[in-house]
């Protein structure tokens, strides 16, 4: 189940809140009961984590690729 991120701005807190899809764009009220929340760009729950390159080799730099 996707997470979906939410910004309160009555407190100005943010959290985090498990719903299926189908339910996204419905609002959320935050932990202390606010209804004045706005949804955030999910940062996480989809697509994993971000491929980093792996650097430190220099192979190419070095000469040693031919
Ligand atoms: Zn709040």
């Amino acid at each position: 189940m996707p997470m979906y991120e939410f910004r309160c701005r009555s407190c100005e807190s943010t959290f985090e809140v498990n719903r299926p899809m189908s339910a996204s764009s419905e609002p959320a009220p935050c932990p202390a009961g606010h209804d004045d929340t706005v949804k955030l760009l999910s940062m996480a729950g989809i697509g994993g984590t971000a491929a980093a390159p792996s650097g430190g080799g220099g192979c190419c730099g070095g000469g040693c690729c031919g």
